[in-house]
């Protein structure tokens, strides 16, 4: 099908070039023009969800029984795990997504491996990115920070101390099914601090424990969860843009 072509735009590019698939032209002044976003230094986007902003615990609900998150709203602008509360999620549900989440591990450093600054970050309720205190801290690899926990380790560990707080950039492509069929895997690339630890890795299905992962079909959206492990885990500045 021939694309609806802005004709008053014609003159920002050229219409004697060849085709692509897409029906424009190359170099085509008449494709629809983007939204422009307002992105300043340490913003939210202008066209950003904003999930959690430091103010209030509206728009998240306790996973265990769907009432009031429970955790705590710090005077800070930080929200903390309430051990034994129960995982938290959001009242609003993504497919694919940039996601920006930053946590603080407990700044009393306790335990260690998985028991040390242990919580997640569960896209569509379902795909945990690890939220662990790595900080001169090893565990089972699958198991670190920005791990797709139990499938694939990330490529490096960029975790700050414990109480300085780290940014996770998560860019989410949503699997797709067709009825109970996987037509399309989960792909995710994952920012610690800026630095990349998933480039673009297929997900072999939601997070198990101590089990094979595989697909079921599911929903083509679902809650951002956050999970409680016991740990004082903090989390501020949470938004997401849909894709
Ligand atoms: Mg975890």
């Amino acid at each position: 099908m021939e694309p609806v072509r802005q004709l008053e735009n014609e003159h920002l590019g050229y219409s004697d070039t060849p085709k692509l698939a897409s029906g424009y032209t190359v170099h085509d002044g008449t494709r629809p023009q983007m939204p422009v976003v307002d992105a300043q230094p340490d913003q939210v986007p202008s066209d950003a969800v904003v999930l959690f902003d430091g103010r209030s615990l509206e728009g998240w609900r306790n996973v265990n029984n769907g009432e009031a998150c429970g955790w705590q709203l710090r005077e800070d602008g930080a929200m903390e795990v309430v051990p034994g509360v129960g995982d938290i999620q959001t009242e609003k549900e993504f497919g694919s997504m940039q996601l920006h989440v930053e946590f603080m591990s407990p700044v009393v450093v306790k335990g260690q491996g998985q028991g040390r600054g242990n919580s997640g970050v569960f896209l569509m309720g379902r795909y945990e990115i690890q939220v662990l205190d790595n900080y001169e801290n090893p565990t089972y690899p699958d198991g670190t920070v920005g791990g797709i926990y139990g499938q694939t380790p990330p490529l490096v560990n960029p975790i700050r101390k414990p109480g300085e707080w780290n940014e996770y950039d998560i860019l989410w492509k949503a699997p797709e099914f067709n009825g109970e069929d996987l037509v399309s895997p989960a792909v995710v690339t994952v920012l610690l601090n800026g630095v990349v630890q998933h480039h673009a890795v297929t997900l072999k299905g939601p997070t198990e424990h101590k089990v094979l992962p595989g697909y079921k079909a599911h929903p083509a959206k679902g809650p951002l969860k956050l999970q409680d492990h016991g740990d004082l885990v903090r989390f501020r500045n949470i938004w997401v843009r849909e894709l």
